[in-house]
């Protein structure tokens, strides 16, 4: 299976690239962001002030600085409403647009954080069922290997469930 469900920190995964789920500005924030930010130190921030920003959905690539994989790729996903705003698309959007990047770049092991899932309120079963249908259709024309990082126990709880439950019925 090339999509695996891990459990853990993804500032601490050593891969060829990290996805951020950053915001438009690319200058760092809270979560996961301010996870990478923090680990990666100040010249990823030097990095992204050159980047102009990101629109919702789409990415954009990095050096990792002092993180063990070589890119880190800032996406920005949508804040949740109530599902009828194209979040979905523009979710499926980011996962696609961050893994045709690591594709140009050459990598062959890239990690993901569930993305929207924390301050931008995308309910945990969508997004994981989102990442993960996006995720496996990209690897059915592409040889790569991707984990989902997920950080947090009640979290990881859901996805791993959920995880063999989507596998299981396609
Ligand atoms: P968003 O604004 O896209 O919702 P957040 O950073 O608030 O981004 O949350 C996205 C997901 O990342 C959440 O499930 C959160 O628990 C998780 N997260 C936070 N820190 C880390 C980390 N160090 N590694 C992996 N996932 C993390």
């Amino acid at each position: 299976m090339p999509i695996k469900i891990i459990k853990g920190d993804i500032t601490k995964i050593e891969c060829d690239a990290i996805v951020n789920a950053a915001n438009s500005t690319l200058l760092g924030g809270g979560g996961v962001d301010g996870a990478i930010h923090k680990a990666a130190g100040r010249r990823l921030l030097l990095e992204c002030m050159k980047l102009g920003g990101c629109k919702t959905g789409q990415a954009k690539i990095t050096r990792g600085y002092k993180l063990p994989c070589h890119y880190i790729i800032h996406t920005v996903g949508p804040k949740w409403k109530n599902g009828k705003n194209v979040e979905k698309e523009l979710l499926g959007s980011c996962y696609k647009a961050s893994l045709t990047l690591a594709k140009e770049n050459g990598c062959s092991l890239v990690a993901f954080p569930l993305i929207s899932s924390g301050v931008y309120g995308y309910p945990v079963d969508k997004a994981l069922k989102v990442a993960v249908e996006t995720i496996r259709s990209f690897l059915t024309e592409n040889d790569m290997l991707v984990y989902m990082v997920i950080f947090d126990n009640e979290t990881y709880q859901i996805c791993e469930e959920l995880f063999s439950e989507i596998c299981s019925s396609s």
